[in-house]
């Protein structure tokens, strides 16, 4: 079990229920997928008599609650953040399949909708202690490599900085708010939500072209256990008094709303004026997705370089990968065999990060 194993990243598959248009589409459908969820195993149909089999550390049927899948996948790394860690929860695959709902989803009217960044903030605002304990978001949207603050759109070229010694990740120009309860979260993800629409009207794009990263960072004030008074079976009690200071626990919590995985359709690339915009968003996108894949198969590969320089959302997540950080990817399908091609790239995406 990789759930609380630094270094490894976990890596689940949700499969969306079959909408309306699809069931429309087909009217006997057959998906292209079976999920044998009790094995961890997932078959793809080759053609009408094959099918491939892959294993992955989670099998999320269409029926899988939202509170579940955070448990799954989500719950380890909120847990290792409080303890003072970075961990990074990711989704990917293509457009339409999940990705923002398993991640972002609000779930204002129905609270069980709620996705992994309303429940972690549950999580975390449950356990800290606002008195001495501080929780503060960035909320950002990397597009063509460019950053863009969520929370400011004054801000749209934010710059990363990191510390050459720690190795550790900072944008200086970003906007960090603190958060006290979760209705001003709500109110801040809606903020975000409402900018980035904003955003990519004017830069005349979708949000599926972009990547949307949220970072949680949470500071706490912790009674470390008292060294001369564990040294000595808690007898000294004079300096045991002396010595318990609290000592700041810094975490990183990074959610990564990754932009669709999938190919762009050359026929939309001959539509007359969206040919150069549409194809530097898709090259920019692959270099970055590519990016971030190189990134995960070192880390599944236990290697010594993480080759983070390749692209910002690598150097972004820089911190957040190997050492003692946990990542979980959930890479997301649809059922339609319409897709096979791009559900069977999005399968080796994940396969790969194991
Ligand atoms: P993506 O972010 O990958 O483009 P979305 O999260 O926007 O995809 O999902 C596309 C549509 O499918 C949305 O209307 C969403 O509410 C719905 N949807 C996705 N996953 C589920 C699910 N597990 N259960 C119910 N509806 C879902
Ligand atoms: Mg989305």
């Amino acid at each position: 079990d990789g759930g609380g194993v630094p270094g490894r990243v976990r890596v689940a598959v949700r499969l969306r229920p079959c909408n309306a248009e699809e069931l429309a589409a087909d009217a006997d459908f057959a998906d292209c997928v079976e999920l044998q969820p009790e094995l961890k195993r997932l078959k793809l149909r080759k053609n009408n008599w094959d099918t491939d089999t892959y294993a992955f550390d989670e099998i999320f049927t269409e029926f899988a609650s939202q509170k579940r899948v955070y448990e799954v996948v989500a719950k380890p790394v909120v847990e290792s953040v409080l303890e003072g860690y970075n961990g990074t929860v990711m989704a990917y695959g293509q457009t339409g399949t999940g990705k923002t709902y398993t991640l972002g989803k609000l779930g204002e009217e129905d609270t069980a909708a709620r996705g992994i960044m309303v429940r972690a903030m549950e999580d975390i605002l449950g356990d800290i202690s606002l008195e001495t304990d501080s929780v503060s978001v960035s909320y950002l949207q990397l597009y063509m490599e460019t950053i863009q603050d969520l929370l400011d759109p004054s801000n749209d070229n934010i710059s990363i900085v990191e510390d050459p010694k720690t190795g550790d990740v900072s944008l200086p120009g970003a906007s960090l708010v603190e958060v006290r309860d979760q209705q001003s979260f709500l109110e801040l993800l809606q903020l975000g939500e409402a900018h980035r629409f904003a955003a990519n009207t004017k830069l005349n794009t979708e949000s599926s072209r972009s990547h949307a990263i949220l970072m949680v960072n949470v500071k706490r004030y912790v009674k470390e256990k008292d060294p001369v008074q564990s040294m000595e079976n808690g007898s000294n009690s004079h300096l045991a008094r002396t010595f318990k200071a609290p000592v700041v626990r810094k975490g990183k919590l990074v959610v990564v709303d990754l932009a669709g995985s999938e190919r762009i359709d050359k026929s939309v690339l001959h539509v007359a004026g969206s040919e150069g915009h549409t194809l530097e968003e898709a090259k920019s996108i692959n270099l970055s997705l590519s990016a971030l894949g190189k990134c995960i198969n070192a880390l599944a590969e236990n290697s010594a370089h993480i080759p983070v320089r390749d692209s910002k959302l690598t150097r972004l997540l820089r911190d957040s990968f190997g050492g003692t950080a946990r990542t979980s990817l959930v890479i997301t399908i649809g059922p339609s065999p319409r897709h096979r091609g791009e559900t069977m790239s999005t399968i080796m995406f994940g396969q790969r990060a194991m």
